[in-house]
């Protein structure tokens, strides 16, 4: 006896079942320590961080990592797979910030970095709790008790060895250099972190302002009325920054007048920005002007604000006060025509541009933003942040007469990406990680990686490699990996710690706290002895950039190399697979593989799944704000993991961008889950009552076409769905799982139901048995990766109550393997034909408007070839039975046409047409009412709550016309309805009766149960 189950199930009640027994019976563990010895399959586990509740997006990542995961270990491999958090930097720190209502560095200084960081700590894992019930919940099994975590002293240590290799091959170094910045974190950012913040459509004004030429620049050009230089910018607060305007050598300028002034610009943005009043004076090459002098808006000596000059080499030098300053044009090959004025602003404080070509031409460099974005010295508009200034400075400018126009434009802006303040492009010292020495190692990496999907490869990943750029990766903030860097007070040398031997070995070591923690402000507190000097050596304040950190995980899981020394080179380096959202090629992705070619000259993953990003039901991205977050407890509870996970593997390719609705998932439940679960509970129902018992191992080959069909098609299926999971597309494997069990359910059930239900234990009723047992205990196998939960319920009780000896658990069984002997490619092609006759014929039915129980005289079939209606003539008693038609005639397609159609029903769609006769005699009439009959009979023993097995008495009155009808199908209705007997009148001992009106005539119904 199999366990009895109901045709209705709650899916959530039913998983958290399977919850149970996977934990009391550490089935997980099981399936991974059984497989030791076994070849490896490495995964690497993306760390998130725990700060926050988990989102559907997180779901859909460990969905599809689970999915491969679980699909390898069930095809004989090792994988053993540890979690890990993502619990240094920025994030952390932010929140932290939050709570404590801080909007700023000076605030934490003041309350204390070991506070400050003791409470970034306590935070990483505020929602741990959530993170591991979550991750348990969905069946996404990863080992979460021995989780690797960025702030462990070991991991730190990992870190700290990687960059001292780097650190010993020349690749770090410290740059004056334009770096983006975020004004409220006080930091830099990588260029891989800016490229995560761009935002469309940012509203910036557009201006146009007015540089007056002076001194004897002036003397060339016509007196009568002030000339002005027009330049363009779309951020004031950079103006009083700037020292030079460049111009195009090779452009032609114009020398405009009108009734107050002078202008000059290039010839062809003069035409576009349609300058009324104004005439054109002169023409000249921008060459012409290089060099002309003109007045500075603000001079910097003026407002207390130092100017400094680029020397040879790149170092400022401080200038002494000048009263008369004045600045020069420059020419510059970054001039374009495409917008502004064809004269361009330059501030080398603040653009990488303007940066490069102050060290050029020996400008000056101004810079009066502090970096909190803050303007300094004694402008009016100081203290202001500079967004803030933007109007200030206008207003200024306005007033003197030089803000020629001013509009507002919409263009792509960066910004933070944890605090999303804008950021600014601000010239100062960093450190950086020449990931440039190696790029052509990283483009060829990239080359051994097999990219899902393919695209990513060449596109979004190796752009973002060929435009390399060297890594900032210092961070000047609290909450991270310190640097392990320390410089001498008094020579300046610097020191690289590789090592926590390393750095107690050190000569005069002082500060190691106790316990140690390498985290600030403690290593600030460790000083050394120089090695060239003996002077004292402290470390540099900064910490690293957490994307660092994740990047290491592959050495730093394992504190490699200070434990695990063989670690590359015994099976567990590189990885076979990772899997992340699109959003980590420029994050994860990126530093990995960054950190591997610097560090090992070779990838560290062969193989990526990537996904794409996740928004709601319309297409808009889910945030707090827009009040449309989705959270997948919600999700679980009504529907269950299974669901859940189904949804998001089949519905889009896992690259593809998606659409979450709730709608789909519960669709998704009905249409395939429940669908399964119906013809389980269908087999068991009936397997119980025939007290059917699975014979271990092969069972005899079917006779029946229709066993042979189904079980063709599951060897189909599961070659399928093993090569589609083997090149790592659980979307297509899904969906032929989908494919098959509509098959299995809509086809081979409901042609076989008569099978399973006659009563003779004939040998054909077992072979129903065998192939239906035989497909669901495969298919449980082979949804085990995809929906683990269902498919331990139906292994559970289709297997291991019969087989107590069976593995304990579907997932410590292996993957089924396709038996090729049993494909038969024509019985496939003659059932799919005979689906797509059945589906048309039902079509015509419901466009005449005849129930499917009233049998019909005929129907044609137009064929296009003898192939084809030799298919169907082999599979000619299904469609019959299916179509409830007594005979099948075949036509060509082109004569269909020719069919009296006052006496048929015409269905013809792509290459296919069905002619369903519509007269219907006398006979059919009441062998239709017959059929009505039954199918009454069988809801009455439904609502008297017989079971299916019960035999009944069936007792009627009514019209003469049924009476006939009654007797005249007895056998029939016996038979169908399992009744002992049939009785004209009905007593009032019945179990139950109903009066019935069938086309016009009225019939009493009773039933009683024969005990
Ligand atoms: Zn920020
Ligand atoms: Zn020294």
């Amino acid at each position: 006896m199999f366990k009895p189950v109901g045709s209705r199930v709650s899916f959530p009640q039913m998983e958290e079942k399977a919850l149970v027994f996977w934990k009391e019976n550490t089935i997980f563990e099981k399936s991974v320590k059984s497989k030791e010895g076994q070849p490896r399959f490495v995964f690497y586990e993306g760390p998130p961080f725990a700060n926050g509740n988990p989102g559907i997006h997180h779901v859909l990542a460990r969905a599809f990592k689970d999915v491969i995961v679980r699909y390898k270990v069930m095809k004989g491999h090792y994988v053993p797979r540890i979690a890990g958090w993502d619990t240094h930097g920025l994030p952390v720190e932010i929140e932290v910030e939050k709570q404590l209502g801080f909007s700023g560095k000076d605030q934490i200084e003041k309350y204390g970095v070991e506070e400050f960081n003791k409470r970034c700590r306590e935070s990483v894992f505020k929602y741990l709790k959530e993170w591991n019930s979550l991750t348990e919940r969905i069946g996404y099994w990863v080992d979460l008790e021995h989780a690797y975590k960025t702030m462990d002293n070991s991991y730190v240590e990992t870190v700290w060895w990687a960059l001292k290799q780097m650190w010993d091959k020349g690749l770090i170094y410290q740059g004056y250099r334009v770096t983006p910045h975020c004004p409220r974190c006080g930091t830099s950012l990588s260029s891989h972190e800016v490229s995560q913040g761009y935002k469309e459509d940012t509203e910036d004004p557009s201006i146009y302002i007015k540089f007056l030429i002076s001194g004897e620049s002036k003397a060339k050009l016509p007196a009568d009325k002030p000339v002005y230089l027009l330049a363009w910018t779309t951020t004031p607060w950079t103006l009083p920054g700037n020292t030079a305007l460049a111009v195009a050598p090779d452009a032609e300028y114009v020398l405009l007048q009108s009734d107050n002034d002078y202008l000059v610009l290039a010839a062809r943005l003069a035409a576009t920005l349609k300058l009324e009043g104004y005439n054109t004076v002169k023409k000249m090459p921008g060459e012409e002007l290089v060099g002309t002098a003109y007045q500075p808006l603000f001079n910097p000596h003026d407002f207390s604000v130092e100017r400094m000059r680029f020397q040879e080499g790149g170092t400022l030098a401080a200038q002494k006060p000048q009263k008369n300053l004045t600045y020069r044009v420059i020419s510059g090959d970054f001039v374009t025509m495409e917008d502004g004025t064809g004269i361009v602003h330059v501030a080398p404080a603040f653009g990488e541009i303007d940066h490069e070509a102050g060290k050029q031409w020996g400008l000056d460099f101004v810079q009066q933003v502090d970096l909190q974005g803050k303007i300094t010295g004694s402008y009016s508009f100081a203290g202001k942040f500079v967004k803030d200034a933007d109007t200030l400075i206008l207003e200024d400018l306005k007033a003197r007469g030089l803000l020629f126009r001013r509009e507002t434009i919409r263009h792509t802006y960066p910004f933070c990406w944890r605090c999303d303040s804008p950021l600014l492009y601000y010239a100062k010292q960093t450190w950086y990680i020449k990931t440039t020495a190696v790029k052509d190692r990283l483009i060829s990496g990239n080359e051994e990686i097999n990219w899902y999907p393919e695209h990513i490869k060449n596109g979004r990943f190796g752009n973002w490699l060929e435009n390399n750029v060297d890594w900032a990766f210092a961070r000047e903030r609290y909450w991270g990996s310190p640097l392990p860097f320390w410089r001498c007070e008094k020579c300046g040398a610097y020191e690289c710690v590789g090592g926590v031997v390393e750095l107690k070995n050190k000569p005069g070591v002082k500060g190691l706290p106790e316990p140690l923690d390498i985290h600030r402000p403690y290593m600030d507190d460790v000083t050394f002895s120089c090695g060239k000097c003996g002077g004292k050596m402290k470390r540099t304040p900064e910490v690293m950039d957490c994307w660092f950190d994740s990047g290491a995980m592959p050495i730093a899981q394992s504190h490699y190399p200070f434990e695990n020394e063989t670690l590359l080179e015994d099976g567990r380096f590189p990885a076979d697979f990772i899997c992340e959202a699109i959003d980590q090629t420029r994050g994860w992705f990126y530093s990995l593989h960054a950190i591997s070619t610097l560090l090992f000259d070779r990838p560290c993953y062969k193989n990526v799944i990537c996904l794409g990003h996740i928004n709601d039901a319309k297409g808009e991205k889910m945030s707090k704000s827009k009040g449309n977050i989705i959270w997948p407890e919600d999700v679980i509870k009504k529907h269950g993991a299974d669901a859940l996970r189904w949804y998001l593997f089949t519905a889009s390719a896992p690259g593809n961008p998606r659409q979450f609705d709730m709608k789909q998932v519960e669709e998704v439940s009905r249409r395939f889950l429940a669908m399964l679960w119906n013809v389980y509970s269908f087999f068991i129902m009936y397997a119980n009552i025939d007290n059917y018992k699975p014979s271990e191992g092969a069972f005899p080959p079917p006779e029946a076409e229709l066993d042979k069909w189904i079980l063709s098609e599951l060897n189909q299926l599961v070659a399928d769905v093993d090569a589609s999971l083997e090149s790592y597309n659980p979307t297509d494997a899904g969906r032929k799982l989908e494919t098959f069990v509509d098959g299995l359910s809509n086809w081979y059930v409901r042609r076989s139901r008569r099978r399973f239900w006659k009563s003779e234990n004939d040998a054909d009723k077992l072979s129903a048995y065998n192939t239906l047992y035989h497909c669901l205990v495969t298919l449980a196998k082979m949804l085990a990766p995809f929906t683990p939960f269902i498919a331990e319920e139906l292994y559970q009780n289709l297997v291991r109550s019969v087989f107590p000896d069976a593995p304990e658990s579907v997932h410590l069984a292996d993957f089924p393997a396709a038996d090729m002997g049993k494909i038969d490619k024509q019985l496939a092609e003659d059932n799919r034909l005979a689906m797509k006759i059945c589906s048309m014929g039902r079509a015509a039915r419901a466009k005449a408007q005849i129930k499917v129980r009233q049998p019909l005289e005929h129907f044609y079939v137009g064929v296009n070839s003898e192939s084809e209606k030799q298919s169907l003539e082999r599979v000619v008693a299904l469609i019959l039975d299916e179509l409830n038609v007594k005979e099948m005639k075949f036509e060509t397609l082109e004569r269909m046409g020719g069919l009296d159609v006052a006496n048929y029903e015409v269905i013809s769609e792509s290459g296919g047409a069905v002619a369903i006769s519509t007269l219907i005699t006398v006979e059919l009439q009441a062998e239709g009412m017959a059929r009505e009959i039954v199918h009454r009979l069988q809801t009455m023993r439904r609502t008297a709550g017989y079971e299916i097995a019960d035999h009944i008495i069936v007792y009627y009155e009514g019209d003469a016309y049924f009476v006939q009808a009654v007797s005249a199908f007895a056998d029939y209705i016996r038979q169908e309805t399992l009744a002992d007997d049939i009785e004209e009148g009905v007593p009032d001992d019945v179990d139950l009766q109903e009066e019935h009106k069938i086309t016009g005539y009225h019939l009493m119904l009773g039933v009683k149960k024969v005990k």
